[in-house]
């Protein structure tokens, strides 16, 4: 199973790689380019979804925990992840009851990809929220749901700074 940890320029937290190097999992780093470059956050996760291989996305402010990714990595179901908590802990958002799973500490099975239609929508290569939403909504649409392991990851986003990500 790949890590891939796509980030931008000053955002990537401290913590973040060094949580998967203790795992003894090689974080495979992106620098993100802004939409739609494809070496943008949606070019990289596009380019993956459709490598064929499993892969796990650890995000620029996500810190995984030790053993969640082996966990990830030996689970049979094809759409794993960890939550983490957004404005508040992810079960008080109401968010589960919908089947949804965030993109930031997630891996897919390979076997997952000829059912993904096509990346390049509009949607897709716009917004950081409407990459979760499209693949929940594909996902979902096959009958699968996202296959939650615990205990949540930790989530170093400042959202009292302009809704940016930011170190903390
Ligand atoms: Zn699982």
């Amino acid at each position: 199973m790949r890590v891939i940890v796509p980030f931008v320029d000053r955002r990537l937290h401290k913590r973040v790689v060094p949580a998967i190097t203790a795992q003894g999992h090689v974080a495979w780093l992106y620098r993100c380019e802004p939409p739609p470059d494809p070496g943008s956050y949606p070019g990289v996760l596009r380019y993956w979804l459709r490598s064929g291989q499993d892969f796990c996305v650890v995000e620029q402010d996500v810190e995984s925990l030790p053993g969640a990714l082996d966990e990830l990595a030996d689970c049979p179901e094809p759409w794993c992840w960890n939550a983490y908590p957004l404005q508040v802990p992810f079960d008080e958002t109401g968010l589960h009851r919908r089947h949804f799973a965030m993109l930031g500490h997630t891996r897919f099975r390979s076997s997952l990809l000829p059912e993904l239609p096509g990346l390049d929508t509009q949607r897709w290569w716009a917004d950081w929220d409407g990459r979760d939403r499209l693949l929940v909504l594909w996902l979902n649409s096959l009958g699968i749901a996202p296959h939650r392991h615990y205990p949540d990851v930790r989530h170093h986003h400042r959202y009292w700074v302009n809704s940016v990500s930011e170190e903390s």
